[in-house]
């Protein structure tokens, strides 16, 4: 297995009883009352850190209790790393991906337009959004 990248590890660091798993890492859960590690760490393919509790706790409520958000989750600079390109994606199967990703770009768009506050969550799904879009018009 590789080893955890920078934003996964600094992540682990926060946890106790850290021990690898088959897929990632499991560790205690902060949120519930865990005496066996509950919690379920990975990387995801595009870099992000994702977060599973078997009790249940959702990963905002684990993040808050680190003392970090759900933003914290993704790389640094925004930019998730390219996931590596599936075998036999169609032009159909391109094109209905954009249609995803603008919807969010409407989504999100819709809520700035109606005066709500965009949370770094959804400020961070808007640029992942657009830079799939970027990469779906460079593949043709
Ligand atoms: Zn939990």
């Amino acid at each position: 297995m590789s080893p955890p990248s920078p934003l996964l590890h600094r992540f682990l660091q926060r946890l106790e009883s850290v021990k690898p798993s088959a897929h990632g890492f499991s560790a205690r859960c902060p949120v519930h009352d865990d005496r066996s590690p509950s919690l379920s760490i990975k990387e995801g393919e595009d870099g992000r850190v994702l977060l599973h509790c078997f009790a249940g706790c959702p990963p905002q409520e684990v993040v808050a209790v680190l003392g970090l958000t759900m933003a914290d989750l993704f790389p640094e600079n925004g930019q998730l790393r390219r996931p590596p390109p599936a075998p036999g994606v169609t032009r159909t199967a391109l094109h209905a991906a954009v249609e995803i990703e603008q919807q969010v770009l409407f989504i999100v768009a819709y809520d700035r337009v109606k005066g709500k506050s965009i949370s770094p969550t959804d400020a961070a799904r808007e640029r992942l959004a657009k830079q799939r879009i970027e990469l779906a018009r460079r593949a043709g």
